[in-house]
């Protein structure tokens, strides 16, 4: 059996604390499908395809990463593709405040269990609102960005 895992995001855009969550967590599943989840009524800051062309880069060396995007409710998706477990990372106590009733009520729903990984202490500080306000004011985000990633090639 395959241990298989999501994990959702909107990943606008995906930084260093979304990658270092996920390598981490190869070593507890066999496969990990990054979900892009996107509301088309929603405006991002980059497009749908360049937040999965970003994501295909940055593992491009680990076959072991799928890439997809979903619209609806994380748990119709997760079980529309046969995956029983949802991926989180948590930073501080309000993100933990936050995803405890959604994990809660997506396990009474679904029997899906979500599973939670502490940040690393460098990347607690780093959120996408952040890396996106300074972009807007011309700043360098590069030491948010995985290696080698130039985020101006997304935008
Ligand atoms: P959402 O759109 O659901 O807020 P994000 O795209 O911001 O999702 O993040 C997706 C997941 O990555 C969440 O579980 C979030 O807690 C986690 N995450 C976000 N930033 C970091 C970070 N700097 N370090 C580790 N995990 C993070």
């Amino acid at each position: 059996m395959t241990r298989q895992a999501i994990f959702p995001g909107s990943f606008d855009p995906f930084t260093v604390g979304h990658e270092s969550i996920v390598r981490r967590a190869l070593a507890m599943f066999d496969e990990i499908t990054i979900a892009i989840g996107y509301n088309s009524n929603k405006q991002t800051m980059f497009s749908l395809e360049n937040r999965k062309k970003l994501v295909a880069d940055i593992f491009s060396d680990e076959p072991r990463i799928k890439i997809a995007n979903y619209s609806g409710l994380t748990v119709d998706f997760a079980k529309s593709i046969g995956v029983g477990f949802i991926l989180r990372g948590l930073r501080t106590s309000a993100d933990f405040e936050f995803e405890r009733a959604i994990a809660q009520i997506n396990k009474q729903m679904t029997g899906i269990d979500t599973v939670f990984l502490l940040t690393m202490p460098e990347h607690t500080p780093i959120n996408s609102t952040i890396v996106r306000d300074i972009i807007r004011h011309g700043g360098d985000v590069s030491i948010f960005m995985s290696k080698g990633i130039t985020l101006s090639k997304y935008l």
